[in-house]
């Protein structure tokens, strides 16, 4: 239990404050001007950095430093060196390079790589993103100094999920300035995106999980009969903390404020068993990095409490599924939130102008968003009868809707105001209300001073929808910007582009239900793309206007981008693979005999009971119903093997994702149909795995 949260929070981290009492004033100025300048590090003020941390994590108890990388598989990656330099005299000194801080070496060779490198050309380099604070973390009794890093290839092409996040905020922030600067906001030195992402996840019993082959291999569960109550009293959301939740939650947080992650909100999500935990938004990248920080320590404090932490999108068919909403806005060096409407936003050009480039962006580049959300967790999710649809769209809420509609017909003049809420008690005060009420429905919503995209899958790094939000948002700010610095009188100019992208994109936003089917028609009507696999939203992705949007803002080269398509598809075919292969084996070695072996005592029964001069009539019946399910049992898994053994001869990737989506996934749907009927009839004691209902009520 701690007793002092400000003590506790950052306490393992190298930040600001550490820094400015541990570094020469010089130095530490010298740092600060070159992260403020966005300048690498010189090599004479690394070694003083470098050796002040060393000093620092070798305090906390510290024997080894890594480099902490994000390579394509969405983990993160780490190597530990030890600090020591053994002297000649037989002892060993503690050291640590200014060299060693800002550049590593690791073997790239068994990352993914999408046909970047060949397996040989095994170097890869690691570099020091000194906008994302180095920290000390403990794991069992080795205690390690991490340092965020970028990861690259010998040719210099980003293997990694940080880079192309890193370039995407350089993007953003020239064009972003570009169009203040035109906009006569001059003061304004640099913008960056703001990230703020509520993490959805699951736990379950230890005990249940580790006799689940499905849940250890693939995170989710391939088979099991849905529970006589599932979510629909509607009690989960929000209630009543369980008892062991919360010291799990409240472990979590602990871990969490000692790395500097500002672990903010926590509650009970719809499904039983799921919940949630927010932060406080921070840079894009920084946001990123502690992203997975809070995933692994989800996972890693579950097990001390006998739990496992399941952060796949989907782990239980017939309950919602988890995903990530990604809170994003764009921020000043000036302190400014630009996606702030304050309170008269017909008024407000530098809002107008944000909030229309993004629209814009997302309208025109929705295909490509919807891809960076698509991988085999999220297809359950997404297009399914829950959480967001696979349909792009944008809800504006009421006072922005009207001022779109004002600029759409020429020109906003006025807002519409909030006024306030009376309960009708007289113990109670009055309530400001929103102008605006809230969409839950929506994949991306206008919430008050920022953007949420809800699509995000829950496993999933932030960093890969957020470099595609940051580049087409700064794709549109360039060719706002063009106009701009074009205008003999801005703001007739401003009017202008924002009447033409008001009208041009109205089909864009929808502030309606979006769970409902005519909402799908509706869209279709419009125009909008609906891709509900995985498979045809990755194919986009090479799209020519695609590949020269990342090459125009720097992001990813073609190659580069080609390559991670490249991954994302194997990505999505591995995952398919292995559940079915799993499915296989737990059909086969689980399934099958304690089916077969209930089929053995219903028959020997019978055979009792007959002898003794009765019917056995219920127990026939129930005898030729098991039969019939091992029949469909056996034919599907055997329809299953010779379907994984016909993506050997496919070549393409896509081609072979296709597979998997019309000819595996349909097999593995059978499978499961087959598996799951017959949990409902077979006795409980020979059931082999544990049930929906224990996993998903039994803390
Ligand atoms: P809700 O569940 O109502 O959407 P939460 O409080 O759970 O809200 O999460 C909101 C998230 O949005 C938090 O992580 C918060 O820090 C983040 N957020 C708030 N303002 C911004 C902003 N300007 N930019 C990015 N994220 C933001
Ligand atoms: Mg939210």
């Amino acid at each position: 239990m701690i007793t002092d949260v400000t003590q506790v929070f950052g306490s393992n981290v190298f930040n600001d404050a550490v820094m400015r009492q541990r570094l020469p004033k010089n130095i530490y100025r010298q740092f600060k001007y070159n992260i403020e300048d966005r300048r690498p590090l010189e090599a004479a003020l690394a070694d003083v950095i470098a050796n002040a941390m060393k000093d620092w994590a070798v305090e906390k108890g510290a024997t080894h430093f890594c480099h902490w990388f994000q390579p394509m598989t969405g983990l993160t990656a780490e190597k530990h060196d030890a600090f020591i330099a053994p002297t000649a005299d037989g002892r060993t000194i503690m050291e640590f390079s200014g060299k060693e801080l800002t550049r590593g070496e690791p073997d790239a060779s068994s990352f993914p790589s999408g046909g970047l490198r060949a397996t040989f050309e095994a170097r890869g380099y690691t570099a020091w993103d000194c906008t994302s604070p180095v920290f000390v973390k403990a794991d069992g009794t080795n205690t390690t100094l991490y340092i965020p890093c970028a990861f690259c290839s010998y040719t210099g092409e980003a293997l990694d999920k940080k880079t192309p996040l890193l370039r995407s905020m350089d993007a953003l922030d020239r064009q972003a300035i570009r169009v203040l600067h035109a906009l006569k906001e001059t003061s304004v030195r640099h913008v960056t995106g703001t990230l703020g992402p509520e993490q959805e996840y699951f736990l379950v019993d230890h005990r249940f999980f580790e006799t689940r082959l499905d849940l250890v291999l693939t995170g989710r569960t391939l088979f099991g009969a849905a529970s006589p109550r599932g979510q629909e009293l509607e009690d989960h959301y929000f209630g009543a903390l369980h008892e062991r939740v919360a010291s799990f939650m409240s472990e979590v947080n602990t871990e969490l404020w000692k790395l500097g992650v500002s672990a903010k909100t926590q509650h009970n999500e719809v499904a039983p068993a799921q919940y949630e935990i927010a932060p406080v938004f921070e840079s894009v990248n920084v946001a990123t990095d502690n992203n997975q920080l809070t995933m692994e320590t989800l996972r890693k404090v579950a097990l001390r409490h006998g739990f496992a932490c399941l952060l796949h999108e989907k782990p239980f068919k017939g309950v919602n599924g988890s995903g990530k909403h990604n809170n994003w806005s764009l921020v000043t060096d000036t302190g400014r939130n630009l996606l702030d409407p304050g309170d008269t936003p017909h008024d407000n050009m530098v809002f107008l102008v944000f909030l229309c480039a993004v629209v814009r962006a997302v309208d025109k580049y929705a295909r490509l968003l919807r891809a960076s959300v698509a991988n085999a967790g999220n297809e359950h999710r997404l297009g399914a009868n829950e959480a967001p649809p696979a349909i792009v769209s944008i809800f504006l809420g009421d006072q922005l809707n009207d001022i779109f509609e004002q600029l759409a017909a020429g020109g906003a003049k006025s807002s519409r105001k909030g006024g306030e809420l009376k309960l009708g008690v007289s113990t109670l005060p009055p309530l400001p209300k929103d102008c605006t009420d809230r969409n839950r429905t929506s994949p991306f919503a206008f919430t008050g001073n920022k953007f949420e995209f809800r699509m995000v899958g829950s496993t999933q790094s932030t960093s890969g929808p957020t470099f595609v939000l940051n580049t087409i948002v700064a794709d549109i700010l360039s060719e706002i910007a063009d106009e701009l610095e074009q205008a003999k009188e801005t703001p007739k100019t401003v009017q202008k582009i924002l009447q033409r992208i008001a009208n041009e994109h109205k089909r864009i936003v929808f502030n309606g239900d979006n769970y409902c089917s005519d909402w799908i028609a509706e869209a279709q009507r419009r125009g909008l793309p609906n891709m509900v696999s995985t498979a045809e939203a990755l194919l986009v992705i090479m799209d020519p206007a695609h590949v020269s949007l990342f090459e125009r803002h720097g992001v990813l080269s073609p190659s580069e981008l080609h390559a991670r398509t490249e991954i994302l598809f194997e990505a999505y075919i591995k995952a398919i693979q292995i559940e079915a292969r799993t499915m296989i084996r737990m059909a086969r070695r689980q399934i099958l005999p304690a089916a077969i072996s209930y089929a053995g005592q219903v028959a020997s029964s019978i055979n009792a009971v007959k002898s003794a001069g009765s019917a056995a009539c219920i127990m026939e019946k129930n005898l030729k119903e098991i039969d019939r399910l091992l029949d469909h049992l056996g034919a599907a898994t055997e329809k299953l093997e010779e379907a994984l053994k016909q993506i050997e001869s496919i070549q393409m990737a896509s081609d072979q994702a296709c597979h998997c989506r019309d000819v595996i996934i349909p097999i593995m749907t059978t499978l499961r149909e087959a598996a799951d009927a017959l949990e409902m009839i077979v006795d409980a004691q020979v059931w082999p795995l544990p049930t929906y209902s224990e996993m998903l009520f039994l803390r």
